[in-house]
């Protein structure tokens, strides 16, 4: 172990320049960012998720597609797993096709963070959900935590379930109110088990003193995102659910009362059609790639820290994540050896190396302790935001669909790709709250997100406003 705790010959002027260039999120080349000091890079640094240490999606074996299938999934993700496990159990026979290897979307690469439904109702552009209005998501969301929580302890998936629960640290006063606020619906609708931690009691929560106080959510737990995932996929293997890899779906047409689905390996004809490619959503599928926007997350893993280190860092080795517009969200690795440290670092695209030295000037902001700290891994993925800022299932131009996780969807996609299988197989005596007949789209979004600089400006701006300005 290279801890190094005081050691780092810090630069405070390196250190705004980064930030200038985070505000700024112009395409600032990587000649104009300074290099760090001492490099944060470790020398068995690798630009690749570190879940995929312990499960790499890899393409299964070489097959053609079936002639036909009752129901078609486009994705294997959580989304397409979870609606194909379903339908096999109900006795419909499904084959899921992804573009490329299963697990290769953001089911693989994601902070492994599973909450009941903190972040829905959660608005970026407009005031949060009336809490009428809120509550019949939130009881999804619950639900949601509940599925997933038996599902793995049901399926026996290895998967380092933990159930350490979740602290939000608020990033000014005025979001410490605001949270005040929400603890009661959360209770009442999410069965959250949030209580409100006062600034000066912080440190029982993380060793930080970064936030003015925060919220912890009892009711949450991380995971191994990536063995979640392999436990998912050998669960369909095992039960004969036919899964094509390297297989994109490239168009879809109506045929009479069925589906054909193309694919560069041949035509598969299916009476249903599911849609499950959240942050991956192409061409194959324009009303839904004008529906969601695919934002990129970032992650570091920090190198192997001592026990006593960890535990400072995170004694309830609890979830974290901040309040920010530009969020940051982090937590121990099952192992309680290193720091899993993401936010949305940038809107535009950028490589994961410039953006793993932006994500360590925010994880040494939160945690001065880490500087000099070597990561040893950095990747990125995709989520996808919906523009009311919701998760989204229902059917469109008759396909049915399970979108927009909006940043939290390893709860909600295994739990939408399970509802959209129920209403398939009319088995539900309720209708899910993320089921609307309304899916927005706007007609000045396209699927191109060029104007996501534009909002990584505004965020910035609005978030240094709420902490300066606004207290
Ligand atoms: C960096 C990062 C951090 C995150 N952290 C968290 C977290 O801590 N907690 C949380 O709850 N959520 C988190 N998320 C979100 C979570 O990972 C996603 O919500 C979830 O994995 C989505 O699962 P999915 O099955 O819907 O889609 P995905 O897993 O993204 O799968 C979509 C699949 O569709 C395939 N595909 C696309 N087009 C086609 C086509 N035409 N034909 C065939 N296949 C196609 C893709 O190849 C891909 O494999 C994070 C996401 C990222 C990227």
């Amino acid at each position: 172990m290279s801890v190094l705790p005081g050691s780092f010959p810090f630069n405070p002027i390196v250190h705004e320049l980064l930030h200038w260039g985070n505000i700024a999120d112009a395409r600032v080349p990587s000649k104009f960012i300074p290099i760090m000091p001492v490099d944060i890079l470790h020398s068995d640094f690798k630009p690749r998720p570190f879940w995929w240490d312990g499960y790499e999606p890899r393409p299964l074996p070489d097959r053609d597609p079936p002639k036909r299938a009752r129901v078609a999934i486009v994705g294997a993700g959580y989304a397409g797993l979870s609606a194909a496990l379903e339908l096999e159990r109900l006795g419909l026979d499904a084959v899921v096709l992804d573009a490329m290897e299963p697990g290769y979307g953001g089911s693989t690469r994601n902070g492994g963070m599973v909450s009941g439904g903190v972040s829905v109702g959660k608005r970026y552009f407009a005031k949060p959900l009336p809490p009428a209005e809120a509550a019949p998501y939130l009881n999804d969301a619950a639900e949601a935590f509940s599925h997933i929580e038996d599902m793995i302890a049901r399926e026996k998936i290895e998967c380092d379930w933990t159930k350490a629960g979740y602290f939000l640290g608020a990033w000014c006063g005025g979001h410490y109110k605001a949270m005040a606020r929400r603890v009661a619906l959360l209770n009442a609708e999410a069965r959250s088990e949030a209580y409100l931690v006062p600034e000066a009691r912080q440190r029982e929560e993380i060793g930080s003193d970064y936030y003015r106080g925060g919220m912890v959510i009892t009711r949450a737990a991380h995971l191994h995102p990536a063995r979640y995932f392999k436990g998912l996929l050998g669960l369909s293997q095992n039960r004969g659910i036919s899964i094509l890899s390297k297989v994109p779906v490239t168009k879809l047409s109506r045929w009479g009362s069925s589906w054909r689905v193309e694919t560069p390996r041949g035509t598969i004809e299916a009476g249903d059609v599911v849609i499950a490619t959240n942050g991956y959503t192409g061409d194959a599928t324009p009303q839904f790639k004008r529906r969601v926007v695919p934002v990129g997350s970032y992650i570091i893993a920090t190198e192997e820290l001592s026990p006593e280190f960890a535990n400072m860092l995170s004694p309830k080795n609890r979830s974290i994540a901040d309040t920010r517009r530009v969020l940051t969200y982090y937590r121990m690795s099952p192992d309680r050896k290193r720091l899993i440290f993401g936010g949305r670092a940038k809107f535009g695209h950028t490589d994961v190396i410039e953006t793993a030295r932006l994500l360590y000037t925010f994880m040494t902001d939160r945690y001065p302790q880490l500087k000099g700290v070597r990561i040893t891994h950095a990747w990125t993925g995709n989520v996808a935001f919906t523009l009311d800022e919701l998760p989204h299932m229902g059917k469109l131009d008759n396909l049915h669909y399970a979108l927009g996780c909006n940043g939290s969807g390893i709860a909600m996609m295994t739990y939408l790709g399970h509802q959209t299988t129920r209403k398939i197989a009319g088995g539900v005596n309720r209708v899910c709250a993320f089921d609307r007949p309304e899916f927005p789209d706007h007609p000045l979004y396209n699927g191109s997100t060029w104007f996501l600089p534009w909002i990584g400006r505004y965020f910035r701006t609005r978030d240094w406003i709420d902490r300066n300005l606004l207290g």
